[in-house]
């Protein structure tokens, strides 16, 4: 673990020195959890999000996208509930003055047992070989019935508090099960209050009544808001979806582990609209479907798994997390919920308009239920940058950092270098960048020597590099570097395009999505 934590300073760092990621306001020593994206992060990014817009809008004829704005009108906050119950139970340590979350001290302590469980069944798995029996063993041997036992009581004490929002139950839990504060290593907690985590902002001058209006949490609301406006004039038809990407806030308490929770973050929310009843059966493909987007980047399949939840928000009949393997545990990175008709219905109750679809194949009117599919921007390119760092020690002792990003969604595709600075071999690279650029971000870079300029761009993950020499000048041919196998192969310079493209198109990666 420690180890892993060394490499997750790593990876932060690295951000930064490439220009993936800025704390923000830093020569202002930073505002915390607040953070800024560099000229190869926001490229980074973009096409994070230009792979999941396309693979909504592009690959389903009845998905369609908006762009609402981040400022509503308050009383939306009040109908979907935000107002009132958008809280994270918050605790304090007295000796650190530190403050928690306290239902994730409470889920650090359930991991920590699952940790110990996990360490028996591999010691245990070593010990016997191939005659273990897994199954057996977990049933029978005591020391880890004990703790599976331990885990199950406490899980379902935090359950049961959390869904009866108990806040004194779960400052006992944390007192029972003798929980300190990381930094002060005391047990001296303070009472667990509601924190709420909508930012408020007053719009328009006191003169006219200024009026208390909210940064959005979360994107889905402008979509329920607008849901009949689209249907309508897109002509659509139940089922369908529509999609969003944009800025959300919250005012997290606990702000750790980098861009994982920030302050100011991006979503990347879909609303499908499906008729009353059917709805976990698309809760089942968009789980299905969602994992698929993911699994189809190649940074691998065993990195990813389900969490379903057990406390389901008192709208929700279905949910699910995906979780990503971080260098910090299995993570969240995107929530697949089945929110019934609530939402909707909430917005009836309070505009007092009537918002029901019109089904012309069952000649009713209802309020459609929805699945929706919720990502994180931010958490998703921290998934990406963590399982593609690599330091890698070469033959001859040499060492390399490489970004082993999916080339589709590298910042840079290539980067064109003359190997040296004269003999015309500059104007003949230029030339190749000046043909190339107009379909991928190509890179120029003359200076340092050859070694160098590739080490340049394996730390920010650029697919290939092409190398111009005097035998260009004689038959145009090139060497083409590719990233991970560091493989050099001659091409004729007529080539490039296409074997550039076969590697870093979009397409590609939306084709395995059928
Ligand atoms: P968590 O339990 O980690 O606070 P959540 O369950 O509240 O997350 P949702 O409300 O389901 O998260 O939001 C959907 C997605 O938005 C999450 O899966 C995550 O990727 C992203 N997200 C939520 N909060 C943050 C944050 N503070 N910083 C970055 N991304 C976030």
């Amino acid at each position: 673990m420690a180890q892993q934590e060394d490499v997750f300073k790593k990876i932060v760092s690295h951000a930064k020195e490439y220009g993936f990621v800025f704390q923000s306001s830093e020569i202002y020593d930073g505002l915390s959890a607040v953070y800024d994206y560099g000229q190869n992060g926001v490229e980074l990014k973009n096409n994070i999000k230009r792979y999941w817009w396309e693979g909504m809008t592009l690959l389903h004829e009845n998905i369609v996208g908006i762009d609402s704005a981040i400022f509503m009108h308050p009383t939306i906050w009040k109908a979907s509930g935000h107002v009132d119950a958008f809280n994270d139970p918050l605790i304090d340590n007295r000796d650190s003055k530190k403050r928690y979350r306290a239902d994730v001290l409470i889920e650090e302590e359930l991991a920590k047992i699952d940790d110990k469980i996990e360490k028996e069944v591999a010691k245990a798995r070593k010990r016997f070989g191939d005659s273990f029996d897994e199954k057996l063993y977990r049933e029978t041997n005591p020391r880890v019935s004990d703790y599976i036992r331990q885990r199950d009581e406490l899980h379902e004490r935090f359950a049961k508090a959390m869904n009866d929002n108990d806040l004194n139950e779960l400052r006992q839990i944390i007192i029972d099960r003798e929980i300190v504060c990381p930094v002060s290593g005391t047990k001296n907690w303070t009472e667990v209050r509601q924190f709420n985590l909508m930012f408020r902002t007053e719009m328009g001058s006191t003169a006219d009544g200024a009026m208390t209006v909210y940064l959005r949490p979360e994107t889905a609301q402008g979509i329920f808001v607008n849901y009949l406006n689209v249907q309508k004039t897109g002509r659509m038809r139940i089922p369908f979806g529509i999609a969003q990407i944009g800025k959300a806030f919250r005012n997290e308490i606990v702000a750790r582990q980098f861009i994982f929770r920030m302050r100011e973050f991006e979503q990347m929310e879909m609303q499908f609209f499906v008729r009353p009843g059917e709805e976990l059966k698309w809760f089942d493909y968009w789980k299905d479907r969602r994992l698929k987007w993911h699994k189809a980047l190649g940074l691998g399949d065993e990195k990813y798994r389900y969490h379903d939840h057990d406390k389901l928000a008192h709208y929700a009949n279905a949910a699910t997390d995906i979780e990503f393997q971080m260098p910090f545990g299995f993570k969240e990175v995107e929530g697949i919920h089945s929110r019934t008709n609530f939402d909707l219905s909430q917005h009836e109750k309070y505009s007092g308009k009537n918002i029901k679809y019109f089904d012309p194949e069952l000649n009713e009117s209802y309020v459609p239920y929805v699945i929706e599919t919720s990502i994180g921007v931010d958490r998703m390119f921290l998934s990406v940058l963590c399982s593609s760092y690599e330091e890698q020690l070469l033959e001859g002792g040499d060492k390399r950092v490489v970004l082993h990003l999916p080339a589709p969604l590298a910042p840079v595709k290539c980067a064109v270098m003359p190997l040296v600075k004269k003999d015309g071999l500059p104007e003949k690279a230029r030339a190749i960048v000046n043909d190339l650029k107009f379909d991928f971000s190509t890179h120029y870079d003359e200076k340092d020597s050859i070694g160098k300029r590739y080490r340049r761009q394996d730390a920010i993950g650029t697919p290939f590099c092409i190398t111009v020499d005097h035998q260009t000048l004689e038959d145009n041919t090139v060497t083409l570097r590719e990233r991970d196998s560091m493989e050099q192969k001659r091409v004729n310079i007529d080539d490039l395009h296409k074997l550039i493209h076969e590697d870093v198109s979009l397409t590609s990666l939306l084709r395995k999505l059928g």
